[in-house]
């Protein structure tokens, strides 16, 4: 594809007709939160980030965002989130192959525009994945990064966390794998563990959980400003199609590996975990990091909505390749 100093077009699905919902937005139906139940706000204030991308060119992330890939519902900062609302089978009337053809596309795009990202080296993007069991977080992150250089791309897991994890503030063991100037890294799991798990199985006190929402927004706020771009995909799917996953785990043998009983017994709490991520969605999202909702029963749909919204996030940072040395085009390399 053509590569014009960052001014990437989104190339169509490749039947020529526009993806459906491209020209409407997708924001969830949502009814605005009761008074005195918002965390503590910390959305940037007007004018903070355009003072600061003066001050210092290369910080603040904010300016680079782009709008979610139609399909995927973002959640409108201060509204309540409504997870029935969201169809997880929707498919954007896209079929099958037309998609995966559309992802090609979108994959390349990210492995250019990553490139130049990294040559920059002044800005970076966090991409975090949360969902319930099953809910495709390692296969998304396969797909959608398959031939980016790894070089530039790192990826984190993040799973119960160690005792010396513990004996740290929350946000400690993220704050540290956070991307350095000039990098995509993936967060597999994240800091909303640690409403969500630690909710739902009660680790610890409800006036502690209850804090660390307003605290992820600090955080996420102190990392925009620093000139990380933050993109949040929730995958949704539905109770079902979690069941048909899990019978496949356990019937095809080469899924057995992915199998853990433990997730059996996880699904007992399907409503807390709804409830838990329906409050980390209507508090979490703010205007310089928005939680985007992706229908992901249809794996095919989930990897090309995430994919174009990757893409076209790192279109609008528009990285650029820094200037060549003067007179480089003189110079002569030795014998
Ligand atoms: P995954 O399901 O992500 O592929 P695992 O099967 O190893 O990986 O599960 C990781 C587990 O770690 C999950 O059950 C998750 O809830 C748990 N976990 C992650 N972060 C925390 C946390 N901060 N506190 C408690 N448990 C956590």
């Amino acid at each position: 594809m053509s590569h014009q100093h960052g001014k990437h077009r989104r190339k169509g699905t490749g039947s020529g007709r526009p993806a459906p919902g491209r020209r409407e937005e997708s924001k969830t139906p949502a009814s605005p939160p009761p008074a005195g139940d918002r965390p503590p706000s910390s959305a940037l204030w007007a004018g903070e980030a355009e003072r600061i991308a003066e001050a210092a060119p290369g910080l603040v992330g904010v300016a680079a965002r782009a709008p979610a890939a139609p399909g995927i519902a973002t959640v409108r900062p201060g509204w309540t989130c409504d997870l029935s609302s969201i169809d997880p089978d929707a498919d954007g009337g896209l079929d099958k192959d037309e998609a995966k053809a559309a992802l090609l596309v979108e994959r390349e795009r990210i492995k250019i525009l990553q490139e130049r990202l990294y040559a920059e080296h002044q800005r970076s993007l966090l991409v975090v994945f949360q969902a319930i069991d099953t809910g495709g977080k390692d296969g998304t992150i396969r797909s959608v990064f398959e031939g980016v250089n790894p070089q530039g791309c790192r990826v984190w897991s993040f799973k119960v966390p160690s005792s010396e994890e513990r004996d740290h503030d929350f946000l400690w063991r993220y704050h540290a794998k956070a991307p350095a100037r000039g990098m995509i890294t993936v967060f597999n799991r994240s800091h909303y563990e640690d409403v969500l798990v630690v909710r739902v199985k009660d680790l610890v006190p409800d006036t502690v959980w209850r804090a660390r929402y307003g605290l992820i927004n600090d955080f996420e706020r102190m990392l925009t400003l620093s000139g990380t771009v933050v993109l949040k995909f929730f995958l949704h799917i539905s109770r079902n199609e979690q069941k048909k996953r899990l019978e496949a785990r356990i019937a095809d043998p080469e899924k057995h590996w992915k199998f853990d009983a433990a997730d059996l017994v996880e699904r007992e709490s399907w409503d807390a975990y709804q409830a838990a991520f329906t409050d980390a969605l209507t508090h979490c999202s703010t205007p310089e990091a928005p939680w985007h909702v992706v229908p992901a029963n249809r794996k095919w749909f989930r990897n090309l909505v995430i994919a174009r919204t990757i893409a076209d996030t790192l279109a609008a940072m528009d990285p650029q390749f820094p200037d060549a040395q003067p007179g480089i085009a003189k110079l002569k390399v030795p014998d």
